[in-house]
C-alpha cells in the first residue's frame, strides 16, 4: 500500500515537473533558427567590415600616390623654373664672354642637373655652336657621341623658342656615356636678344633623372617610384628608392613650353593582403574576439539556463517533498513571528496559512496556556544555548486547539534557522501530532492497570481459604472472649481485672482481624500509577504480613535479610510490592509439593547491587526450574499449575523493566530457584537518611 502511494506521489511529481512534449520538440528548431540567424549576421557583418577596411586601405594608398604625384610634379615644375631663371640670369646685361663663362661654370657647379650649357648663333640658317661648357661633375657629355649627331631635338627646341619668343624645351633624347651608360636628357633653348634683336641662343642640357631625383626625394622616395613617361608610354627616367607595385598609379601631365611629358607616380604598396594587413588583421582579430565573446556568452547563458532549470527542479522537488511530508514544519523569525508553515502543519491545526503567517500568538494556542507559551517563547528567543533552547531541541510536548475546537498533543523539535549568509534568522520547528500515540499509551496503561488489578484479585482469590483461616482465628478468639466476658458479668463477685483483660483481648483480636483485612484491602485496592520515593525496607515490610500468611499455609519458614543504610527508591510501590508477593508466592508454591517440611525455607534479601542499583532476591528450596519451563517462563498465560493464570512472572518483568531494572532467575546449586530483580536507587548524594529513617535533602 505504502509502495503504491510512493509510486503515485513520484509519478505525479514527474508529470508536473517535466516539460510538455510539444515544447520539447519545438525548442531545438527555434534555437537552431536563432543560431543560424546569429551566425549569418555575424558572417555578413564580418565580411562587410573586412570589405570596408580593404576599401579604405585601397583609397588610402591611391590617395597617397595622388598626393605624391601632385607634390612631385609641382616640385619638378618649381625646379625647372628655378633652373630657367638661373640660366636666364647668365644673359642679363649681355655679359662679356669671360664673365659668362665664369658664371656658367658656377651655375653648372651649383645645379648638378644641368649637364652642359651652350651658346649658338644662327649662321646661314644653321645653329652654330660658339661656346660650350660641360658640368664639372663627370666626363664631358658628348664624349661618346658627338653633339652634331644629337642636336636634332635641340634645333627643334630653338625653332620653337624663336617662334614663342621665349624659352622652349626639346623632346627628350638619350645620350650614351662612357662605360655603356647613358642618360636621358632634355634641352632648354633660350633665345638671346641684343638691343631687341635676336643674337643667337643659349641652350642647356638638363638631366631628366637628375631633375626627377630632386623632385622626388626624402621620405617620399622611400614610398613611391616616380617616372617620367613619354607620349608613347616609354619611360624616360625614374627615381625613388623603391619599386612601384603597379597597383596605385597616379599620372600627371608635365606641360613644358615646346614639350609635354607624363609624370607617373607608382606607390610601392601592393594590393592589401587579407591577413598581413594590419587594419584587416585588427578587424579580423576584433571579429574573432567578438565571436569568442558571443560563444562565451552563449555558454554562460546555457549554463545559467541549466542552473535555472536545476533550481526549478530542486524547488519543484522541495515543494513536492514539503507537500507530501506528514511532519508539520513551522518557521519563526527572531521576533517570534510565524513566517512559514507547510501543508502538513495547516492540516494538523486546521487553519489556512494566511490565518497563521505573521502571527506571534497563533490562533491554535489554547486560551488558558497563552501566557505559559508566550513565556516559553521569550525564553527560547534568548538563544539556542539557553536551557529552554536545549530543551526545545530535544523535543517538547504542547497542546494545540484545532480550528474545529479539538485539542491535540503535539511534539515540537526546534532548531535555529540559519540563512544563506550564515546568520541566525529565526527558528525552524518540526511538529508531530502525537495525540493518537498518547491515546494508545493511555489505553495501554489503563489495560495494564486492569490486568495488574485482576492479577492481584486472583492472588487474593487463591489466598481466600488462607484469609478465612486467618480471620477465623481472631474471630473465634473474640467470640470465646466475649462469651467469657458475658459469663463474668453474670457473676456478682465480678473480678474487674479479669473482665478488663478479656475485653482487651477482644480488642486485640479485633485489631488483628482488621489488620489482615486492611493488608488485603491495601493490596487489592486499585490505584493510579504513581511514583514516589520510598525506603526499600518499606516495600518488604508491606508484603510481609501476606507472605507470612502464605508461609503458614505452606508450612514454610520466611527469612528476611536487609542491608543497612540503603538509599531510597523512586517507584510505584504497589506494583513493586506485587512483584515481591508474586515471587514469594511462586517460591512457596514450588516448595509445597516435594520439599520436606524442615527444608521449606524462603529467603528474602535486599542489598546494594552494581552501580546505583538495589537488588532484591527471593530464594526458595523447591525443585528449581526445568529447562523446558525456563524457555517460556515469562510468556503470558504460561503456567504449570492447574489453578494458575500464568500472568505473574510476565507482569513482574514488565513492571521491573518499566522501572528501569531487570528481572532474572537461576537454579541454585543446592536445589531451588533464585529470582532477582534490580531497581535504580536515587542519587546517594541527594538524599540522606536520618537515624529515624526520615529523608532530608543534603
Ligand atoms: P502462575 O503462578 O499463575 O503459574 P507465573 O507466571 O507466576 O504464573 O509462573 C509461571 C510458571 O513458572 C509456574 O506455573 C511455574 O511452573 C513456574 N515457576 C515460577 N516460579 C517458580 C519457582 N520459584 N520454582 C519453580 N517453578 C516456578
Amino acid at each position: 500500500m505504502r509502495a503504491l502511494q510512493n509510486f503515485q506521489f513520484w509519478n505525479r511529481w514527474w508529470v508536473k515537473s517535466r516539460p510538455p512534449f510539444a515544447m520539447a520538440i519545438k525548442l531545438p528548431r527555434r534555437r537552431l533558427l536563432l543560431w543560424g540567424a546569429l551566425v549569418v549576421l555575424m558572417g555578413v557583418g564580418q565580411s562587410m567590415l573586412v570589405w570596408f577596411t580593404m576599401g579604405y586601405e585601397n583609397s588610402r594608398f591611391q590617395e597617397e600616390a595622388d598626393v605624391a604625384g601632385l607634390a612631385v610634379s609641382s616640385e619638378l615644375r618649381q625646379t625647372m623654373g628655378q633652373h630657367l631663371q638661373s640660366l636666364q640670369s647668365l644673359l642679363w646685361n649681355d655679359p662679356p664672354l669671360t664673365k659668362w663663362r665664369a658664371e656658367a661654370t658656377d651655375l653648372l657647379r651649383s645645379h648638378r642637373q644641368v649637364l652642359r650649357i651652350e651658346r649658338r648663333r644662327t649662321l646661314e640658317a644653321q645653329l652654330q655652336l660658339t661656346e660650350a661648357i660641360d658640368s664639372p661633375f663627370g666626363h664631358p657629355l658628348f664624349s661618346v657621341m658627338p653633339r652634331e649627331q644629337l642636336d636634332t631635338e635641340m634645333t627643334l627646341a630653338c625653332t620653337n623658342a624663336k617662334r614663342l619668343a621665349g624659352p622652349a624645351y626639346s623632346r627628350s633624347y638619350f645620350v650614351p656615356l662612357l662605360g655603356g651608360h647613358g642618360v636621358e636628357v632634355i634641352d632648354l633653348c633660350i633665345p638671346i636678344q641684343l638691343d631687341g634683336r635676336p643674337a643667337g641662343y643659349m641652350t642647356a642640357v638638363l638631366s631628366l633623372p637628375g631633375l626627377l631625383n630632386l623632385a622626388n626625394s626624402g621620405e617620399r622616395a622611400k614610398k613611391v617610384e616616380a617616372s617620367l613617361v613619354d607620349g608613347d608610354g616609354s619611360r624616360l627616367a625614374r627615381s625613388g628608392s623603391v619599386r612601384g607595385a603597379g597597383v596605385y598609379v597616379s599620372d600627371n601631365l608635365i606641360d613644358l613650353p615646346g614639350a609635354t611629358m607624363k609624370l607617373r607616380i607608382d606607390n610601392s604598396a601592393g594590393r592589401p593582403g587579407l591577413i598581413p594587413n594590419l587594419a584587416v588583421g585588427l578587424v579580423l582579430g576584433l571579429s574573432l574576439g567578438l565571436t569568442a565573446v558571443v560563444v562565451l556568452l552563449v555558454r554562460d547563458v546555457r549554463r545559467r539556463a541549466k542552473a535555472e532549470s536545476a533550481l526549478a527542479e530542486a524547488l519543484a522537488f522541495r515543494k513536492a517533498m514539503e507537500d507530501s511530508l506528514v511532519t508539520g514544519l513551522r518557521a519563526r523569525d527572531l521576533d517570534g513571528r510565524i513566517t512559514y508553515v507547510n501543508p502538513a502543519f495547516c492540516k494538523m491545526v486546521g487553519y489556512a496559512p494566511h490565518d497563521i503567517i505573521g502571527q506571534i500568538q497563533p490562533p491554535f494556542w489554547p486560551p488558558e496556556l497563552i501566557q505559559e507559551y508566550t513565556q516559553r517563547q521569550a525564553e527560547r528567543l534568548l538563544g539556542s544555548d539557553s536551557a529552554a533552547g536545549r530543551r526545545l531541541a530535544q523535543g517538547s510536548e504542547r497542546i494545540f486547539v484545532r480550528a474545529d475546537g479539538k485539542r491535540i498533543s503535539v511534539l515540537i523539535f526546534e532548531a535555529p534557522l540559519v540563512n544563506g549568509e550564515g546568520r541566525h534568522a529565526g527558528w525552524m520547528s518540526a511538529v508531530l501530532d502525537v495525540s493518537e500515540q498518547r491515546r494508545v499509551e493511555e489505553l495501554a496503561r489503563q489495560q495494564q492497570e486492569q490486568l495488574a488489578a485482576t492479577a492481584r484479585l486472583a492472588t487474593v482469590g487463591e489466598m481466600a481459604s488462607l484469609l478465612s483461616h486467618e480471620l477465623n482465628q481472631p474471630l473465634a478468639a473474640i467470640a470465646s472472649y466475649a462469651t467469657g466476658s458475658l459469663n463474668l458479668l453474670q457473676d456478682p463477685t465480678i473480678d474487674q481485672h479479669m473482665l478488663r483483660g478479656a475485653i482487651e483481648r477482644i480488642a486485640k483480636q479485633a485489631e488483628r482481624a482488621g489488620q489482615v483485612i486492611k493488608s488485603v484491602h491495601d493490596f487489592v485496592r486499585r490505584r493510579e500509577q504513581k511514583r514516589e520515593a520510598v525506603r526499600p525496607q518499606e516495600l518488604i515490610d508491606a508484603v510481609l504480613p501476606l507472605v507470612h500468611l502464605q508461609a503458614r499455609r505452606s508450612r514454610a519458614l520466611v527469612k528476611v535479610e536487609i542491608e543497612d543504610n540503603l538509599p531510597h527508591l523512586t517507584c510505584d510501590r504497589t506494583m513493586v510490592e506485587q512483584v515481591l508477593l508474586n515471587l514469594t508466592r511462586n517460591g512457596m508454591q514450588a516448595m509445597e509439593a516435594n520439599t520436606p517440611i524442615d527444608q521449606r525455607e524462603l529467603q528474602m534479601m535486599l542489598r546494594r547491587g552494581p552501580l546505583r542499583y538495589l537488588s532484591f532476591h527471593v530464594i526458595d528450596h523447591g525443585p528449581g526450574i526445568p529447562a523446558e519451563v525456563a524457555q517460556r517462563l515469562f510468556t503470558p498465560f504460561f503456567t504449570t499449575r492447574a489453578e494458575g493464570m500464568g500472568l505473574g512472572l510476565s507482569l513482574c518483568r514488565t513492571v521491573i523493566e518499566q522501572h528501569g531494572g531487570t528481572l532474572s532467575f537461576k537454579n541454585r546449586p543446592g536445589g531451588g530457584a533464585e529470582f532477582a530483580f534490580t531497581l535504580p536507587a536515587e542519587e546517594l548524594g541527594n538524599l540522606c537518611q536520618t537515624p529515624r529513617g526520615d529523608r532530608i535533602l543534603s
